[in-house]
């Protein structure tokens, strides 16, 4: 018998998130991000359940090519962009569309083999000060792409920094605004946060991530508030239960002491499966069911759950670290992190299962 962790993604959720994002994006085209191999979950397999979406945006040339060589024709949008050269001819075989952030990209394109054409989504730093041109250089760069050979499409884009927080977007939207102003050019602006809270970015293209693997980007809003569905479930079981007297210590380090006699179930789930090493004790799981939560240090390969009132559970009873029941936000948030980097941290260890 395996190890008895496992993680499974259920396809009708990704495509009931995939209708929750159409709700709010309206008449908008559908960018489905999988990068980091949609988020953990398999891209290839997410864009199978995503078939109906518009196009698909990630960074990996490689993953673009197996979407390709599956007989994908919509429209692949490169977030990145490309590095070099070979990667440009890689990107024009493939038919795929390039972001341009900066000024080397520019002069990439000058490299394409005559007669080639690219869709160009022109990045604009609008605040967020990672990729993207100045306000300031956007206009002579855009009317040199205009005037490229090598440009087909353009389309206008910039990236929200806070749209799921406070801050918002407005003071981002005023600067792309005056950069888009009299071109009458596509847009895309929206993240899963700004589609979901400001229907006014959803332009031509959204580009959700994190809403159609069912997690809410919002902190103060739960993902079943917004009406998504987990779509990655982790599971394992209790793969040996112990009895600790009081003043006994659980575990790497000893961290955790049982103050009074209690029952301690061990779990076949660790770091190098992909759950934070940095949970601490208290991080809520479910056991047989039942809420419960971690004690001590998460090893690479197992992790230690409260069994205090679980007389019930034993070898072989089922856990579930996150998903079904158990929302990854919730985890992330008691780990100090994201639900993106839980998600996409499950490891190429824990075998996969679709439902
Ligand atoms: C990752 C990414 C997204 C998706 O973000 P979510 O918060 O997961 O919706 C959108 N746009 C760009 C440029 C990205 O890199």
């Amino acid at each position: 018998m395996p190890r008895p962790i496992k993680a499974t993604i259920d396809l009708g959720a990704l495509q009931h998130n995939l209708h929750q994002v159409r709700r709010h994006a309206g008449s908008s085209a559908v960018l489905a991000v999988i990068k980091a191999d949609a988020y953990g979950h398999g891209a290839l397999r997410v864009a199978h359940a995503l078939a109906a979406a518009d196009g698909f945006a990630l960074l990996e040339l490689d993953a673009a090519a197996r979407l390709r060589e599956s007989g994908y024709k919509q429209r692949i949008v490169l977030l990145e962009g490309v590095f070099e050269v070979a990667d440009l001819h890689v990107a024009d075989n493939l038919g795929l569309a390039l972001v341009i952030h900066n000024h080397q990209q520019l002069r990439l394109l000058d490299f394409a083999r005559t007669g080639t054409q690219f869709d160009v989504f022109l990045k604009i730093n609008t605040g967020m000060n990672r990729l993207g041109f100045t306000p300031h250089a956007a206009g002579r760069v855009l009317d040199q792409l205009k005037a490229h050979r090598a440009v087909r499409q353009l389309v206008l884009m910039a990236h929200f920094a806070s749209a799921d927080e406070a801050r918002g977007v407005a003071w981002q939207m005023k600067v792309f605004n005056d950069v888009a102003a009299g071109r009458n050019l596509p847009i895309s602006l929206a993240n899963s946060a700004a589609l979901l809270r400001y229907p006014e970015t959803c332009g031509d293209w959204v580009r959700p991530g994190i809403v159609l693997y069912g997690c809410s980007p919002f902190a103060d809003v739960s993902a079943d508030q917004l009406g998504l569905k987990p779509v990655m479930t982790l599971t394992s079981e209790i793969i040996a239960v112990q009895e600790l007297a009081a003043g006994a210590r659980i575990g790497y380090g000893g961290v955790f002491e049982a103050e009074h006699a209690m029952r301690v179930g061990i779990v076949a789930c660790g770091y190098a499966d992909g759950y934070p090493r940095h949970a601490p004790t208290g991080t809520p799981t479910l056991v047989g069911g039942r809420r419960t939560r971690t004690l001590g240090r998460v090893a690479m390969d197992m992790l230690c759950v409260d069994l205090s009132g679980f007389p019930e559970v034993s070898v072989g009873t089922p856990v579930t670290l996150w998903g079904q029941g158990l929302s990854a936000d919730e985890v992330a948030f008691c780990a100090g992190t994201v639900s993106y980097e839980l998600l996409c941290a499950l490891s190429p260890r824990v075998p996969v299962r679709e439902i």
